[in-house]
């Protein structure tokens, strides 16, 4: 899996299993697989994890990353496992002699090291250092010392994070390192937290370093079920164009005094049933016909709620008028059509100047029922002047 230079960014989460649970933590890795994660990482903290490894390794679909603090030995255990990757932590694991070791053996087996610092866990000297504070220039300082032991050894596999739970603090280190190295930069908020702070604070940090062009792998560190990681991580890739789109794209209006559908719940509905369905369109959901097909033009598929009927739309143009409780699974029958045979062939199915006719009568008798002061605010403001 290569990481760096031109090649796609990369998804990344960590198992929660002991590593020497190795069925629990297979199971584990298949299902982050499949969630979206192209690495994973496993602690590798005893001798009893290192055997775990070993074992995990030939079984594994995506490659393995140790995660190895404090014990120096550890790390040499994980590359005669077999290790694809190790991360080592500069702040715990201090020695140049043990550092060097690690990369010597390191390089001997062709295996690549991420020199992951992290805010809180920085070494106590560059701590004190700078002030008795975790800052953007002691992390950076924090991996070039420890780049400095690999370059001694002539060691350069090398990937580098900094990451912070500060999402400022984080994004600084991360601009002053780029500009300090070209090794590839694995991105993250550390400690983040649950969802939907988590998800949030991690956004905010990964997505805009990734904007500014900073970043060739990206983790979630959430404090939830690791699939939610590798999920998180794959959606944001594919919202900024950074991944090729496999699952649906969901959009949905805001719902307004116009809907009428009930649009959180068939929204909610929706994005259920193509969780797991493979495909990659644009779906839209559209409180009402007078404003939903146009502003989901783009979409490849859309609903918009008539007289408490769904018009479906392709393209922009409205194929069918379907029962509102039969929205839903009318949608993903559409979609897995259009997947599989294309737009035109889905537009070749239906009258589509019927669809339209219909679709028209709605939309007028909607505007004549609500008017076009739908949310009423034409009314308060006469009141408000009255008074
Ligand atoms: S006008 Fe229609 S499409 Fe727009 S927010 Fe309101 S209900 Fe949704």
């Amino acid at each position: 899996m290569p990481v760096g230079g031109n090649a796609p960014i990369t998804v990344q989460s960590m198992t929660t299993t002991k590593t020497s649970d190795v069925e629990g933590t297979l199971q584990q890795i298949y299902a982050l697989a499949a969630a979206g994660a192209d690495i994973v990482r496993c602690t590798c903290n005893d001798s009893d994890a290192a055997e775990g490894l070993a074992r995990i390794l030939p079984r594994s679909p995506i490659p393995v990353v140790a995660d190895v603090h404090n014990q120096h030995k550890m790390a040499l255990a994980a590359i005669a496992a077999g290790v694809d990757c190790l991360r080592l932590n500069p702040g715990n694991i201090r020695k140049p002699e043990h550092i060097k070791a690690v990369a010597e053996l390191a390089g001997e087996h062709g295996v690549p090291i991420r020199i992951g610092v992290n805010g809180g866990s920085l070494h106590p000297d560059l701590y004190k250092k700078h002030g008795d504070q975790v800052t953007p220039e002691a992390m950076v300082e924090s991996a070039l010392t420890e780049l400095s032991y690999f370059e001694e050894v002539g060691f350069d596999k090398v990937k580098i994070s900094v990451k912070a739970s500060d999402v400022s603090l984080m994004v600084e280190a991360y601009r002053q390192l780029s500009t300090a190295t070209d090794h590839p930069l694995h991105l993250g908020v550390t400690e983040a937290g649950p969802p939907p702070s988590g998800l949030i604070k991690s956004t905010a940090g990964i997505a805009t370093l990734l904007l500014e062009g900073i970043g060739d792998t990206i983790r979630f560190s959430l404090t939830a079920d690791p699939i939610q990681e590798a999920k998180a991580g794959r959606q944001l890739l594919e919202a900024l164009g950074l991944r090729e789109r496999k699952n649906v794209d969901l959009i949905a209006c805001p719902s307004c005094g116009r809907a009428e559908i009930d649009v959180y719940t068939v929204a909610q509905k929706a994005q259920n049933a193509f969780e797991e369905k493979q495909i990659p369109l644009q779906i839209a959901i559209m409180g009402c016909v007078v404003n939903g097909p146009g502003e989901a033009r783009g979409a490849d598929l859309g609903i918009a709620a008539g007289n408490k009927r769904g018009h479906l739309f392709v393209k922009g143009q409205n194929v069918a008028v379907v029962k509102e409780d039969e929205m839903v699974e009318t949608l993903v029958e559409w979609a897995e059509f259009i997947t599989e045979n294309g737009v035109e062939a889905a537009l070749a199915r239906v009258d589509l100047e019927k669809a339209r006719k219909e679709a028209e009568k709605d939309r007028k008798d909607l505007l004549a029922e609500h008017g076009d002061d739908v949310n009423e605010d034409q009314k308060k403001v006469d009141l408000i002047r009255k008074i």
